[in-house]
């Protein structure tokens, strides 16, 4: 794919994005079957069904863009889904665990969020479609919001419970 413009360059972030999420599909209930803290597992299993959501948000923006919903393969979200893995292959005591979930959570947060939050700018730096820009900012929210949860969950309990 040539990149000729920012158009070009905003749908091959776009088709990352869509390829991530489906990796985080994946990924979300591993996590949540490692999870011992029920406020952890609750907060995965809303964002699966959030992550599941956003998908087809992606492909509504796909959609008005009259562009083919298609996913580009994310090396960096194979990679940071990879280091989760390994970390829960660990024999880690439950409250570790948890911190360790979190820490893997936020590090997939924290890439979506910036991915998200360069859509948004390109998209209205290009002037495409309103409904298309909102759909995006929903999901960057959805991302902001699940990252603040995490952290309010690791300093409010898991982090306490893993360092005894
Ligand atoms: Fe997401
Ligand atoms: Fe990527
Ligand atoms: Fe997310």
């Amino acid at each position: 794919m040539k990149l000729n413009n920012l158009n070009d360059l905003f749908l091959h972030e776009l088709k990352d994005l869509y390829n991530a999420e489906h990796q985080i599909t994946k990924a979300l209930p591993k996590m949540m079957e490692q999870a011992s803290s029920d406020k952890l597992r609750s907060a995965f299993e809303m964002h699966l069904e959030e992550t599941k959501s956003q998908i087809e948000r992606l492909e509504k923006v796909f959609d008005i863009l009259g562009e083919k919903a298609s996913g580009e393969k994310c090396k960096a979200m194979e990679g940071i889904i990879r280091e989760a893995s390994d970390m829960m292959s660990e024999d880690a005591d439950p409250a570790v665990m948890d911190a360790a979930l979190i820490a893997s959570a936020q590090r997939v947060e924290h890439y979506e969020i910036a991915g998200y939050g360069t859509l948004c700018t390109f998209a209205k730096q290009l002037g495409i479609d309103g409904e298309a820009i909102g759909l995006l900012e929903s999901i960057l929210s959805e991302e902001k919001d699940t990252d603040m949860k995490l952290t309010q969950i690791a300093e409010s309990s898991v982090n306490t419970k893993a360092e005894k």
